[in-house]
């Protein structure tokens, strides 16, 4: 088994959320700046998904259940979130794929009939253009393959690179892809103050080529655990036209104690939420269970829900407090 170095991500900040920090935004200031004093950790593992050692069959795929894949291209992104549950990895160059990866992926995706849907992830795909084009243009020749996925948070990140050549390259390679097949792209968003004037050009453009947008949001201590951060958030969302996705109670990773929202307040907030917002704007809130996937977390609206007594889709009980 390999282990991983529990040092906190570097800080890594564009010139973009800089001036949202200088401007006095405290929650994006509390997602990007690195911490400067020591904090306890309680967590002691990294990968506690085992990412790593228990579903990667070949270098940057993730293959956990059968129909899926997860594919990370790189481990670059614009910005570095404190909260990353791949924190053990991203910033670094180890995860660029050789063109020889990218063929040996390619090829067991392909002699893997049953994956019909593939997540391109990482590190962040918009982050490195053209080889996620390069990658789009090979895995819309498999035809098993029959949905792409892409997650990014580059148009919060870096607005202004959606300007760049590479990337325009990029939308107009999925542009082409979905008069075909559908490309869903999964856009991570935390807070209401991230959507700013720049943010939602960058989104304009990739709902520009025809893909289906969707977010996937993290729960963040002290930075959008309230009922009203998060009701303006998904509010702002739908009026954009992005369906609202996941909200995720916050991996017990290794280093990151500090963002960790009690799963007891969670549920109060969500049970409210749903009472408030229309139904599309409500995502599924969820918690990545090690070796289970993603379990829904049951909401207030039944009584004496036993969180330590909960079940996984295959009926397996699961103590969601205790992970
Ligand atoms: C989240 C995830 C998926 C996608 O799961 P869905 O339930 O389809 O959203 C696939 N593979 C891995 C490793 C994941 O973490
Ligand atoms: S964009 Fe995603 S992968 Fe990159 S640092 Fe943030 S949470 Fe991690």
């Amino acid at each position: 088994m390999r282990t991983f170095d529990l040092t906190i991500l570097e800080e890594k900040i564009t010139p973009h959320l800089r001036r949202l920090i200088r401007q006095g935004s405290i929650p994006i200031g509390l997602q990007f700046k690195r911490q400067d004093f020591l904090v306890e950790e309680k967590f002691v593992n990294v990968d506690p998904l085992g990412e790593e050692t228990r579903y990667s069959p070949v270098k940057g795929i993730i293959h956990k259940f059968s129909n899926r894949i997860l594919w990370k291209v790189s481990y670059r992104c614009a910005a570095h979130c404190q909260f990353c549950t791949r924190s053990r990895q991203i910033g670094g160059s180890d995860g660029d794929l050789s063109a020889r990866d990218i063929e040996t992926a390619l090829q067991y995706i392909s002699s893997h009939k049953e994956v019909d849907d593939v997540i391109l992830s990482g590190g962040d795909p918009f982050v490195t253009p053209k080889v996620t084009k390069d990658i789009i243009g090979r895995l819309v020749q498999i035809e098993s393959v029959k949905v792409i996925r892409i997650g990014t948070r580059l148009p919060v990140h870096s607005p202004s690179s959606f300007k760049s050549e590479p990337v325009k390259h990029l939308l107009s390679k999925i542009c082409s892809v979905t008069k075909s097949q559908p490309v869903f792209v999964l856009l991570h968003l935390n807070h209401p103050d991230e959507l700013t004037v720049e943010t939602v050009e960058a989104i304009r453009l990739i709902q520009g080529t025809g893909a289906i947008l969707m977010t996937q949001t993290v729960f963040l201590n002290d930075i959008n655990d309230s009922v009203e951060v998060l009701a303006k958030l998904f509010i702002a969302v739908y009026h954009l036209g992005i369906i609202p996705h996941y909200l995720f109670h916050c991996d017990k990773v290794g280093g990151l104690e500090r963002f960790i929202v009690p799963l007891e307040k969670e549920r109060e907030i969500v049970t409210e939420l749903c009472k408030r917002l229309s139904g599309i704007a409500i995502p599924r809130y969820a918690i990545d269970v090690p070796g289970k996937g993603k379990i829904d977390i049951p909401l207030g609206f039944w009584e004496g829900v036993d969180l330590t007594n909960c079940s996984d889709y295959e009926g397996t009980t699961i103590n969601l407090v205790n992970l």
